[in-house]
């Protein structure tokens, strides 16, 4: 099943199925989960529902077709940049007094609000109250730490389902960066994982779900979860720095290094900074 349709069918899309229909929609939500893609996904087929000319999400409608080609007049999505900043809060201050131009609703989109400064979150937080009635903020997040209580009270809180369709191959990666995460605690440890880690084939691929693994234990650190445990080995200053490492790590890669190295190097820098980082608590 294509992942808009499972979106569609899935219980926290219905949520917001029965809100609209009893006419109680929130003028803003803090939609959560432990996954990237599925947050973007989710608030794709959100907006399509809201600017929708008959609210089924129908595909063939002009604000439909809109939504399919990320281009929406009133649809504003951000941050502009990598993360969301002080500038973008000014420009959502700035545009939500703008009516909509073609549908009922002008929807705000705050991606990853959680990459955000406070500065930038403080700016927004009166906006979110006050903004006009048709004006709709779906702000998402992977950890909720990271956002001020003040957002998150003055918003309907949607913790929803991952939706990611994951191949055989990708359950086996993640199982394998969840199970070097757990028994990684000695340099003894880390020169047998040095080896499985960093095999040719599918090298990339491991970087990557390695970094997937470190955003659900964020995610595990606000939400019950079989990770929760494990979660708690992290401090939340410590993964944000080992998110740097897997990007240092996977420049190092295209750069030709050799992949035995950048793990070894990659694997010791992470056992330093979740010692460093639980060691200062
Ligand atoms: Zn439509």
């Amino acid at each position: 099943m294509e992942v808009q349709e499972k979106i569609l069918k899935s219980k926290s899309f219905n949520k917001i199925n029965a809100f609209m229909k009893n006419e109680k929609l929130s003028h803003a939500y803090f939609i959560i989960c432990e996954s990237d893609f599925s947050l973007k996904q989710f608030v794709k087929a959100f907006s399509m529902k809201l600017v929708c000319s008959s609210h089924t999400n129908c595909g063939v409608c002009s604000g439909c077709r809109k939504i399919e080609n990320d281009f929406h007049p009133d649809v504003l999505v951000y941050p502009k940049g990598k993360n969301f900043m002080v500038a973008d809060s000014e420009s959502i201050i700035e545009n939500v007094q703008i009516k909509p131009l073609e549908s009922t609703y002008k929807v705000i989109i705050i991606n990853r609000i959680d990459n955000s400064t406070v500065q930038a979150q403080n700016k927004i937080l009166k906006t979110i109250e006050e903004a006009p009635n048709n004006v709709i903020f779906l702000i998402t997040a992977i950890n909720s730490n990271a956002v001020l209580p003040t957002i998150k009270s003055r918003t309907q809180v949607l913790e929803i389902e991952n939706f990611e369709d994951v191949s055989e191959e990708h359950k086996q990666i993640e199982d394998f960066c969840f199970e070097m995460l757990e028994n990684m605690n000695s340099t003894k440890k880390i020169t047998e994982y040095v080896g499985r880690f960093s095999e040719k084939t599918n090298f990339k691929n491991r970087l990557i779900i390695l970094g997937e693994t470190f955003e659900k234990l964020l995610y595990a650190k606000t939400t019950e979860s079989q990770h929760s445990k494990l979660a708690e080995q992290f401090e939340v200053g410590a993964i944000g720095e080992i998110f740097s490492l897997i990007t240092t790590a996977l420049k190092q890669f295209e750069a030709n290094v050799n992949t035995n190295i950048i793990t070894d190097i990659l694997l010791f820098k992470i056992l330093e900074v979740k010692y460093l980082w639980s060691k200062n608590k």
